[in-house]
């Protein structure tokens, strides 16, 4: 089914320099979205639907790539398809996945053990292509999207605090390189962080402390040629006790390779590709060939937010915490949270704030925390090479062991509390 990639946008028309937007005539926005991964961008076109007046601000200049996996599983197709946005991943030419293969590593570090498990759906594409045709999705909803753009929300003045009504302050600067530096402080009803790992927007608040885990691992990833015979449809995954590295085609052939490793050996590697690269060719996936650029990182990603809303901030997606990614649930826990988050940030435009922030805490765990326990559980098993050999050594023995699990993991069913769409309830 691959289809011809969405051409980038960065031709088309969309407002990217702080002054383009019309939001300098002091009003008060209804809902201030920050970041646009798949978490915000599904909130701001959410909130928009609800009849909200939205901006989305994002600081990288987009399209653009990050550090992941690039898989949805079927969980998050499932949600876009509720959402409807049923055709978006296909339109971004994603490649349907059919077979996940998995290979460890065993101690010395040449012998692999082997399993391959069919996948009961999911796609495979870009992130530089689904995020960029989430913000358009958004766009067309009516948000207004501000891209290179760096947002810090302000804590509120002593006078204001307790108020459940009064808007809050951002600060807005460009940091897109190929503008004129601007900054300006802008007020939001609501304000929406979906600004990933560590929430960088919320720094100067005292109110959303995070704890990351002491022994997490970090990401490194990055998109590159490879003339490999890995088919399209298949995710490989190679695990060594360090950590653990993935690959899959993408929309246009290239492969996406993401990886989770212990922080001490990308310190001493030459580069940060360096030990994925490594790990992969030891597993017999092949040789990449990439050049320094070609690799991001990530900060540690084992970590959790312990305030979710407060005084009309709320916080989703990997802002509100995350676990290392070996089930590939990120992106639907973001597309999932996103259409939440939405729902309880109309809430607090129109009603009581404090029911709203509420009602988001319980939101969140039913629908993201719980799931992600099965990560945790992933995620403590890979660090123990005998425990994952032998669960390897079960599953290929016995695949059908194996597929409860695969589709748990991608089970598109919600414990209790299922989000609503419709802008039913403020009509
Ligand atoms: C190695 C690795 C592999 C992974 N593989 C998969 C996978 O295969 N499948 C899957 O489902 N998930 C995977 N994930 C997880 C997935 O990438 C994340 O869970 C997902 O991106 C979370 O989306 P988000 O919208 O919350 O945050 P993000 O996608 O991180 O988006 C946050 C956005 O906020 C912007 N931002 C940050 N600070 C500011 C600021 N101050 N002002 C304005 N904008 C700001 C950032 O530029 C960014 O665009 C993987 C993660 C890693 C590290």
């Amino acid at each position: 089914m691959t289809r011809a990639p969405t051409p980038p946008s960065s031709a088309r028309s969309s407002p990217s320099s702080i002054t383009d937007v019309d939001c300098w005539n002091g009003d008060v926005w209804d809902c201030i979205v920050v970041g646009a991964g798949p978490a915000g961008a599904m909130a701001a076109r959410q909130a928009a639907i609800r009849g909200l007046r939205t901006l989305l601000v994002e600081r990288k200049v987009f399209p653009r790539e990050k550090v992941c996996g690039a898989c949805l599983n079927q969980r998050a197709l499932t949600t876009l398809a509720e959402a409807g946005l049923g055709s978006l991943v296909a339109d971004c030419g994603g490649v349907p996945l059919n077979r996940f293969q998995l290979r460890c590593l065993r101690g010395g570090g040449d012998a692999v053990r082997e399993l391959s498990l069919q996948l009961p759906g999911g796609a495979a594409v870009s992130r530089a292509a689904l995020d960029e045709s989430l913000v358009r999705a958004a766009e067309a909803a009516g948000v207004q999207f501000l891209s290179g753009t760096s947002v810090k929300v302000l804590p509120r003045e002593p006078r204001q605090v307790g108020s459940d009504t009064d808007p809050r302050e951002l600060e807005l600067s460009t940091c897109d390189v190929s503008r004129e530096p601007h900054r300006r402080t802008i007020r939001s009803r609501v304000i929406i962080a979906a600004d990933g790992l560590g929430h960088p927007s919320l720094k100067r608040l005292t109110e959303f402390p995070e704890r990351v885990s002491a022994s997490s691992r970090i990401g490194v990833g990055g998109v590159v040629s490879h003339e490999g015979d890995l088919p399209a449809g298949v995710i490989g995954m190679a695990v060594a006790n360090w950590g653990y590295a993935g690959l899959v085609r993408i929309e246009d052939g290239r492969l996406n390779v993401a990886a989770c490793l212990d922080e001490e050996v990308v310190r001493h590697a030459e580069h940060p590709g360096a030990p994925l690269i490594q790990l992969l060719e030891q597993s017999g996936f092949g040789t990449i060939r990439a050049d320094l650029g070609a690799w991001t990182g990530t900060p540690k990603l084992t970590r959790v937010t312990e305030t979710l809303a407060s005084d009309g901030v709320f916080v989703v997606g990997d802002a509100a915490g995350y676990v290392e990614p070996f089930t590939g649930e990120g992106i639907a826990s973001a597309l999932v949270g996103g259409l939440a988050v939405a729902d309880c940030a109309a809430r607090a435009v129109r009603g009581s704030r404090q029911a709203a922030e509420q009602r988001w805490r319980q939101q969140w765990e039913q629908l993201v925390w719980r799931r992600q326990q099965w990560c945790r559980r992933l995620a403590w098993m890979l660090r123990r090479p005998r425990a994952i050999g032998a669960a390897v050594r079960v599953a290929a023995a016995f695949p059908a062991l194996a597929r409860p699990i695969v589709l748990h993991l991608n089970s598109p069913r919600r414990q209790r509390g299922r989000v609503s769409i419709a802008a039913d309830d403020f009509a």
